[in-house]
């Protein structure tokens, strides 16, 4: 394949945008889809706090708007995933799934990251029917209802604590006798009448009709004690972590403990002189859509400026 001035990986609101910004700029970007075009927003369904949409929006609509919008500029999209890369010199060279090569001046990589699930089939059944990996996402659709949240992280009780200005009722769902949560998280959610803490407690699956109407759980699992029981529910939201997908580039990128992309001083820049990185899989933090999509303009106008330099 003959060289290109930018790569942008992945499908999401921070590659779009990347890809918009960076088509107006003459860049002729090429745009790797991944295995889920749109990315994560396209587990849920609409989309009510992306400003623009006072009547929100379907969320594959508003990713499907995003990609035309893409394509208006002349970003050309492959639909494929990246197995590889070689950055160890520019121009930067990388390889498909089925083994194309790729040749590009710069990079931006916006592949986003993955909630962790349980792993229990239910989660599958219920996708959108009251399964979440999102409290911010879809929070306002459980007013007045009962939700649980599993984990016993941050993330968990910041959901928690969020949930519960929403929702009747908060149960947070932790497998340890203890939260791993920091000190003040655990004291606002503790402290919050809204939230019941169940330690020690494991979800065994989901049931109901037409969505979720409660958990299987388990107390003291396969200890004295164990008890089984119902927790009728209306949403369960997972907490339990999430997972940058920046495998591919963990040979040659500075990742952080947990795999997420280090960047320079709030911009998209990596160690790395024309790759980027944009969106969720470089933001352990406030996970938006909106936050992906202005990172990723961000990137596309600092590829813009070091393609310039090359000139
Ligand atoms: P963590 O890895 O810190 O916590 C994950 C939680 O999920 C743990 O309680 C863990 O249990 C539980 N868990 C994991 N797998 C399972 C499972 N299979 N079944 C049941 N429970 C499970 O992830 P977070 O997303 O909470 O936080 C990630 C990082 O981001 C942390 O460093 C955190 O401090 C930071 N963060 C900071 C925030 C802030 O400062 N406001 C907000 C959000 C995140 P166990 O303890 O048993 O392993």
């Amino acid at each position: 394949m003959e060289k290109i001035k930018l790569l942008i990986i992945g499908s999401g609101p921070a590659g779009y945008t990347a890809a918009i910004y960076a088509g107006r700029a003459n860049l002729s970007p090429v745009l790797i889809e991944g295995m889920q075009p749109g990315g994560q927003l396209t587990t849920t369904t609409e989309v009510e706090n992306f400003p623009g949409f006072p009547d929100g929006i379907d969320a594959n609509e508003l990713m499907e708007n995003m990609r035309s919008q893409a394509e208006r500029f002349g970003c050309k999209f492959i639909m494929s995933a990246v197995e590889r890369a070689d950055f160890s010199s520019a121009p930067y060279r990388l390889w498909l799934d089925d083994d194309t090569e790729i040749i590009a001046d710069s990079v931006i990589i916006a592949t986003g990251a993955s909630a962790k699930y349980l792993g229990l089939p239910d989660e599958q059944k219920y996708m959108g029917m009251g399964v979440s990996a999102c409290a911010t996402c879809d929070g306002f659709f459980y007013r007045k209802k009962v939700v649980a949240v599993v984990g016993g992280g941050d993330t968990a009780c910041e959901e928690a604590h969020y949930l519960s200005g929403l929702a009747n009722k908060v149960y947070l769902i932790v497998r340890k006798p203890y939260l791993r949560a920091s000190q003040i998280m655990q004291e606002r959610v503790l402290n919050n009448d809204k939230i019941d803490v169940l330690l020690e407690t494991n979800t065994l699956g989901l049931y109901g009709e037409n969505g979720v109407e409660g958990a299987h759980v388990v107390y003291k699992k396969g200890e004295p004690g164990e008890k089984q029981y119902d927790l009728p529910i209306d949403g369960f939201f997972l907490a339990i972590g999430h997972r940058p997908n920046s495998d591919v580039f963990k040979p040659w990128i500075e990742t952080d403990e947990i795999g997420y992309i280090k960047t320079k001083d709030g911009s998209p820049c990596t160690s790395i002189p024309g790759i980027y990185a944009a969106g969720d899989v470089a933001d352990p933090h406030y996970r938006q859509a909106i936050i992906a999509a202005g990172s990723g303009a961000k990137a596309a106008m600092e590829a813009e400026k070091y393609l310039s330099s090359l000139k």
